[in-house]
């Protein structure tokens, strides 16, 4: 998913609102004329046939109506959501009522409206609905006391059939109001409340933003999968967005704007800005999870990213720093290993498999632990980092894996992993380990793995 952001300007102050007063200051707040078609045809090229339109209130944008009626008149875009407060100037109307066109509103609880004004708005939605406009309602829950039950009535009563929800995430960059990881188990039970009134209501509820499983009591969980029609699967995972702005910026998420903002004129399609993202901030942010997560099944198996962006920042940080250091920091433990001076090599790659271990810097001290004669350490190093090292599924961490699991007399599993890490083990077929391996009455296992690998397939 991609989302054109027309301008950070908007009607409403939401507490919780990662755009508000994103652009303070000398940043220009509005999309041009010249980035939206840019914008357009990069969602073509990527095969994207989906627009969305974001703000702040994108209705506050002056082109507005023109942007609506090129996507209308392309008939390469199938479908456009515009994200709106709901407070629709009348003019636009008729531009609504297509039924390629459909609006998320994003509404709030009735004391969250200065006097009046919640029912203004119901008004609109009214009429929009009445005329046959297409919309879901969204709600994000920031606080404990959150007062659902006339936003379910007003989504049931204006023929909706979805309803978009959130638990508000806290923001890297500035102040908002959210439910921070702690308060959220304390909001569940009326969470799942929630959740029956929607479907009481027949309106289907689609969660927007990831809630990790240990948040829930098991109990809680299955309720939560059965009531929100969804498995556990990917459930604290963020979805797979990218948000376009004014000045040419993309933003992994709103959340982390300064850390995941690019200039999106780097890039041909979608795909590849997402590419970068799994490369970088996605990268950092599984090597900076803390422990807890390090341990846990759905961390392993990618079914959770082990929390927000905007509350992992710091430490999201301090692992792209680290990760910049690393080209040096290996370099200087190849100079040690050459000039020998392995208890300075030990301690330096120790010291540094602290805090963040990154996959990397795993993989270079077991494998110096190893070439050095200390298999026990080698073993505790591996064993207290396998979770790290199976997760982030390297062939250096299959091919480690594959050692360790040798030195254990574990042959299926070793030859599993030396296949998982084909392209390192032809790389390094003089490998001391291999060559030990060989040695050791693996001859024929080894060969026969090589030359698998080897033949055409
Ligand atoms: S990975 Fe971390 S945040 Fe996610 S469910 Fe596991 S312990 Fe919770
Ligand atoms: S980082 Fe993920 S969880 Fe946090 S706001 Fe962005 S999409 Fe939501």
């Amino acid at each position: 998913m991609a989302n054109i952001i027309l301008t950070y300007e908007c009607v409403n102050r939401c507490p919780y609102c990662f755009a508000a007063d994103i652009d303070k200051g000398e940043r220009k707040s509005r999309l041009t004329r010249e980035e939206f078609d840019f914008y357009v045809a990069l969602l073509k090229r990527s095969g994207y046939r989906h627009v969305s339109l974001l703000g702040g209130e994108p209705f506050l944008h002056p082109d507005i109506g023109e942007f609506l009626d090129r996507l209308a008149n392309d008939n390469e875009v199938r479908h456009v959501t515009i994200f709106t407060s709901g407070f629709v100037p009348a003019k636009y109307y008729t531009r609504l009522l297509d039924s390629r066109t459909g609006l998320v509103v994003n509404v709030n609880s009735p004391a969250d409206y200065p006097a009046g004004q919640f029912s203004v708005l119901c008004g609109k939605l009214r009429e929009l609905a009445d005329r046959g406009a297409q919309m879901v309602l969204g709600y994000n829950i920031y606080r404990e006391d959150f007062d659902y039950l006339p936003l379910v009535e007003l989504a049931s009563e204006l023929g909706c059939r979805a309803f978009r929800w959130t638990v508000a995430k806290p923001a890297a960059d500035r102040q908002t109001q959210c439910l921070r990881r702690p308060q959220v188990p304390q909001v569940i039970p009326r969470l799942l409340e929630f959740l029956q009134a929607c479907r009481r209501a027949g309106l289907k509820p689609i969660m927007d933003c990831p809630l990790e499983p240990c948040l829930f009591s098991d109990e809680q969980l299955a309720t939560f999968c059965r009531l929100s029609l969804r498995d556990i699967s990917k459930m604290g995972c963020c979805p797979q967005a990218v948000d376009l702005g004014p000045g040419y910026r993309v933003l992994r998420c709103f959340t982390a704007a300064s850390l995941t903002e690019q200039d999106c004129r780097k890039y041909n399609t979608i795909a590849d800005i997402l590419r970068h993202y799994d490369k970088t901030v996605e990268t950092h942010r599984a090597c900076a999870v803390a422990e807890p997560c390090r341990q846990c099944p759905h961390w392993i198996s990618r079914d959770c990213v082990g929390g927000c962006l905007g509350e992992t920042a710091p430490e999201v940080r301090q692992v792209e720093r680290k990760m910049d250091q690393l080209p040096e920091l290996l370099s200087r433990c190849n100079d040690l290993y050459r000039q020998q001076r392995r208890g300075e090599l030990l301690d330096l790659l120790g010291s540094q498999v602290g805090e963040y271990p990154l996959p990397n810097l795993i993989v270079e001290y077991a494998n110096a632990l190893l070439r050095l004669g200390k298999n026990a350490e080698f073993t505790s190093v591996v064993q207290k980092y396998e979770t790290v090292l199976r997760r982030f599924q390297l062939p250096r961490s299959a091919f480690l894996l594959a050692k360790y699991h040798a030195l254990r007399g574990n042959a299926s599993a070793t030859l599993g992993f030396l296949r998982r890490a084909q392209n390192e083990v032809r790389a390094n077929a003089d490998d001391d380990f291999l060559v030990r391996l060989r040695k050791d009455g693996w001859r024929k296992e080894i060969g026969l793995m090589m030359r698998e690998f080897e033949s055409p397939r």
